[in-house]
């Protein structure tokens, strides 16, 4: 699918053509990775952060306090989310600037020997020899969305650390190179997004050939720069993109038609905008993976990247609900870690050649 096909699907809205794009989508996800639904426990560790990106409510200099969970704390919640169904745990973070590369392959070891999962680290931009260790740690997979490929608007909405030239790409780069599962995204609606960047970024997805792609909507948080003044970021009417729930839904449609075979998670942003359905929309419409959020509730209210976030909702048996949401669409839940078939067509690529 080219970027002008691409344009067109994102910006129609008639019903008969979106029901068509619904059914390409799930029928690309049924051929390309079937049925099952991969749950992954999310660890929200620490919401200390050293950037400013303008969209995000734990930015450095917002105010809300700070923490950071101890290692003996974080394994704990591997193990519950290991008894929960979920062979992954996704380590997320903001840009720590105090989170020694030790410190964190100490934990990822241990949750290795201790309860064989698949490790996701989503900690922000780091230095090759921080990925390279965490990596001989243990790590499988790396998240870091590139948010937006567009060069202008990326530093006005990303501003860089001073005098540093490396981009979210060039961190990209590396993890290919050291062999982790990759994975990336954008939010949808950002402040500043037109259709055709949109468009680009679908495009670059394919030639990133991710292993994961997340995608959800851009939910503003009033206590940030672009929350405070949204129409100093909009791009003028007509081009900017929408930050609803139809949007971005197409955008989860279009990734599974443009990389049939990566694993795409049905987002807590989408189930924030629709906390009933949100996920069940997502995954008829292309999605195959469930991040399940593990952090601890004390922890959880702080890491207030976006307002209302559908896990402050959550009860705790939430898992053993969502399990039966995915087997009342006709799914199955997952069992195992759930790798990239991506990955896996790759190395067998590799080794034929
Ligand atoms: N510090 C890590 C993790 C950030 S949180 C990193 O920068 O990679 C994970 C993702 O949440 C971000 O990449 C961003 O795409 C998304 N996010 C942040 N603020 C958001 C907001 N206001 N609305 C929707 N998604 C948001």
């Amino acid at each position: 699918m080219d970027r002008s096909e691409i344009r067109k699907w994102l910006t129609t809205d008639d019903p008969t053509e979106l029901a068509t794009l619904w059914r390409m989508a799930d029928e690309a996800r049924r051929r390309c990775v079937g049925d099952a639904v991969y749950l992954r426990g999310l660890v929200e560790f620490s919401n200390q952060c050293d950037r400013k990106c303008t969209y995000c409510g734990v930015r450095a200099g917002a105010d809300v306090p700070r923490y950071r969970m101890t290692g003996q704390a974080i394994v704990d919640c591997a193990r519950r989310a290991a008894a929960s169904d979920c062979g992954t745990v996704v380590l997320q973070s903001g840009e720590d600037p105090d989170l020694t590369a030790e410190w964190l392959a100490d934990i990822i070891h241990r949750i290795k020997s201790e309860t064989g999962q698949a490790v996701t680290l989503s900690v922000g931009e780091r230095s090759d020899d921080e990925l390279a260790l965490w990596r001989q740690a243990g790590a499988d997979r790396y998240l870091l969305r590139f948010e937006t490929s567009d060069p202008v608007l990326y530093q006005r909405v990303h501003p860089p650390r001073p005098q540093e030239s490396r981009n979210r790409f060039d961190v990209l780069a590396s993890l290919r190179r050291m062999d982790y599962e990759v994975g990336s995204g954008v939010m949808v609606g950002l402040p500043g997004q037109t259709f055709d960047t949109l468009a680009n970024d679908l495009a670059m997805f394919a030639e990133l050939d991710l292993d994961m792609i997340g995608v959800g909507p851009y939910v503003e948080h009033p206590a940030t720069p672009m929350g405070a003044d949204r129409e100093a970021f909009a791009a003028p009417a007509g081009h900017q993109v929408p930050a609803d729930q139809e949007t971005a839904l197409k955008v989860v449609a279009l990734t599974r038609l443009v990389c049939p075979d990566t694993n795409i998670p049905a987002t807590t942003a989408l189930a924030t905008l629709d906390f009933a359905a949100g996920y069940e929309a997502a995954l008829g419409r292309g999605a195959n993976v469930i991040m399940v959020n593990m952090t601890p509730t004390d922890f959880r209210r702080l890491y207030e990247i976006y307002p209302a976030k559908a896990c402050m909702r959550e009860t705790a048996d939430f898992h053993v609900k969502l399990k039966r949401r995915i087997t009342s669409v006709g799914r199955t839940v997952g069992a195992g870690r759930g790798d990239s078939p991506r990955r896996e067509t790759r190395i067998a690529a590799r080794s034929e050649a």
